[in-house]
């Protein structure tokens, strides 16, 4: 072993605080302060104009469905809506930014004090929502070198696309202690986003990312520890990684009596460290004045009301209607309810069915599918009615649960019912014993010593020869009855002299 005392010291007397910034872009057609499109992935630079370019004399407007999709976010948030919000001009230069300035909430932010509940562990806990704020989003540089970020690139390219996008930024309080949490907390805000059905939340394509900040304080402490900032992390797994990674970084530079530095630092995925970042790429003093061409957003109670009416069932709610409905365990509710499109596609499946029965296909077999032929459950070729056929033929017998899958595969390619491959392929279910026989007695004769050792009293060894009649048959053999019939035919044997 080589984790000392001190280490092991260490661990037990300090805990890990974690506070987590979210931006999502949200999921209006336009850009937050001007009409241009807000597709993903069209040619560089052709969603632009004069004014997400920030050319002089042109002239923000604000867009009202992004304040109606934030304030959304806010009230399932708990947040309190503010009746006035400011923006503010947020002063950098960067490349990505062309008008050297964002535009931004920040003292006078539309959602404040709210929190959002996470289980870990079956344990619940509330998280603190500082604020939930609007701003745009920046355009994308693209260094192009050997190593991909800006120190070594050979020259960068800039796509505006982006620059003025309308995002959310939302601020939780540090009250995570653990990747875990962070990872379950990251993971329910995004369930919450796609119920709300504001953002696609895509973490593969940027629409959602996060900056953690972390430190570690001796247990008992109110103070916060020296805080690191990681920056953009990307996805639930990088997240993850980094959170563990950068509170054991810390963790072993007190054990080792050293002092944390105050810094931003960059999670390197391939490496899995994070890497101090060079101060200069963030400049700290940003010169916010209140935007002169906007006017405050003005909250009446009447419209915030109005919202509040048409907020859809959330994430936690689903989740506990799951569980009466179903009686299914917390494992799968909670990943059925994660997803608006899966929850709607299960309860289809599941109307008139067993659900433990419907949950294990849609978990099981239905994903390992759609990873397989690299679709979306959004344009999941195989329906709920079509899933449904084919569980039917299942529990009516028609097809083992073996060669059901081989079906179920057969229709991400096919337009044909689950009857018509079943016929199509010959995968009926054989619950003839005679036909079943000749393949039994294959397997008893095949192996010996494991008929052996079933007389001998082990009951466990009938599941590896069903196992054995179940290939023999390509899947199609009744279960229960060559349970049977195996049985039959070793006792049968065994009682030859
Ligand atoms: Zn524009």
């Amino acid at each position: 072993m080589t984790s000392s005392v001190a280490e092991e010291t260490t661990a037990r007397h300090y805990e890990t605080v974690i506070g987590i910034e979210t931006h999502c872009e949200l999921a209006t057609a336009t850009k937050m302060f001007c009409a241009c499109p807000t597709a993903f992935g069209a040619g560089p630079n052709t969603q632009v104009c004069p004014v997400c370019l920030g050319e002089p004399g042109s002239l923000p407007v604000v867009n009202g469905r992004a304040v109606e999709f934030a304030a959304r976010i806010g009230l399932a948030l708990n947040c309190r809506i503010a009746e006035r919000s400011q923006f503010h001009r947020k002063n950098y230069f960067y490349p990505d930014m062309p008008k050297n300035y964002q535009i931004s909430q920040y003292d006078e932010p539309l959602c404040t004090g709210g929190h959002l509940d996470v289980e870990v562990d079956g344990e619940l806990r509330r998280i603190g929502i500082t604020r939930v704020h609007l701003e745009e989003d920046t355009g994308k540089t693209l260094h192009v070198g050997t190593t991909g970020r800006i120190h070594g690139a050979d020259y960068s390219l800039v796509d505006y696309n982006r620059a003025g996008i309308p995002l959310v930024e939302i601020v939780s309080e540090p009250d995570l202690r653990s990747a875990e949490e962070a990872r379950a907390y990251a993971e329910e805000l995004r369930a919450v986003l796609l119920a709300l059905e504001v953002s696609d939340a895509k973490l593969e394509e940027g629409s959602m990312r996060f900056d953690v900040n972390i430190s570690l304080r001796p247990v008992g402490h109110a103070q916060l520890g020296t805080k690191v900032e990681l920056k953009n992390l990307n996805s639930l797994r990088s997240l993850y990684r980094a959170v563990g990674y950068e509170a054991e970084r810390q963790r072993r530079v007190l054990a080792d009596g050293g002092r944390l530095v105050q810094e931003t630092r960059h999670w390197d995925e391939g490496t899995g460290r994070t890497e101090p970042m060079r101060s200069k790429e963030f400049a700290t003093d940003y010169r916010y004045f209140p935007e002169p061409d906007l006017v405050p957003v003005e909250a009446t109670a009447d419209w915030v009301d109005g919202i509040r009416e048409i907020l859809p069932e959330l994430p936690a709610e689903r989740r506990r209607r799951l569980a009466e409905a179903t009686g299914l365990g917390p494992k799968e509710v909670g990943w059925l309810a994660r997803d608006t499109e899966v929850l709607t596609y299960f309860e289809r499946v599941a109307k008139g069915r067993d659900p433990g029965v419907v949950a294990a296909w849609v978990m099981g077999e239905l994903q390992r599918n759609l990873r397989e032929f690299e679709r979306a459950m959004a344009d999941n070729p195989v329906g709920p009615e079509r899933l449904g056929e084919l569980l039917d033929l299942v529990a009516a017998g028609t097809v083992s649960a073996t060669a059901a899958k081989e079906v179920l595969a057969e229709m991400f390619t096919s337009e044909a019912g689950p009857a018509t491959i079943v016929e199509r392929k010959g995968l009926a279910q054989i619950s003839d014993t005679g036909e079943l026989e000749a393949a039994v007695a294959a397997v008893v004769a095949a192996n010996p010593d494991l008929a052996e050792r079933y007389r001998g009293g082990k009951q466990g060894v009938l599941g590896a020869l069903v196992g054995q009649v179940m290939r023999e048959t390509r899947g199609r053999a009744n279960p229960k009855l060559a349970n049977e019939l195996l049985r039959r035919a070793i006792t049968t044997t065994g009682e030859r002299p």
